[in-house]
């Protein structure tokens, strides 16, 4: 079930509202790309819808518009950051893939070779 309303305590809603500092890489209507402020590559951008959904397992039929939304961004955020190359496009879901913080988010991660499958 999708959230709509945007938990008070909620990190990336707070990046989101501009109460706490990010670096923008790219922003639309629907989504915003911002540093990862621990970078786990040379180029490691975060993009986040700005409903507030906890994570990819909240995701239903309905949600295609918003999931366009993020991968136009996040293939604006490649060309930007100049991953010519290559980049890799991650989703964590729960506790065992470390999913941190509880706002869906796609990391944009490239600027090094990748290993596979991922640790
Ligand atoms: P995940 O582990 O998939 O939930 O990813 C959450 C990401 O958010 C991690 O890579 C963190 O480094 C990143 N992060 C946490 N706080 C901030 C912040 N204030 N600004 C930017 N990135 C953050």
């Amino acid at each position: 079930m999708a959230t709509a309303v945007p938990g008070a305590d909620c990190l990336f809603c707070k990046i989101l509202a501009g109460e706490i500092p990010s670096v923008e890489v790219a922003s639309s209507e629907s989504a915003y790309a911002f540093r990862d402020i621990a970078p786990r590559a040379p180029s490691h951008v975060l993009v986040v819808p700005r409903r507030h959904l906890e994570d990819a397992a909240e995701l239903g039929p309905a949600d295609g518009p918003l999931l366009a939304g993020l991968f136009s961004l996040a293939n604006e955020v490649a060309r930007k950051e100049g991953l010519v190359s290559g980049y890799r496009l991650v989703f964590n879901v729960g506790d065992d893939a470390g999913n941190s913080v509880p706002h869906l988010h796609l990391h944009v991660l490239g600027g090094r070779v990748m290993a596979w499958p991922p640790g």
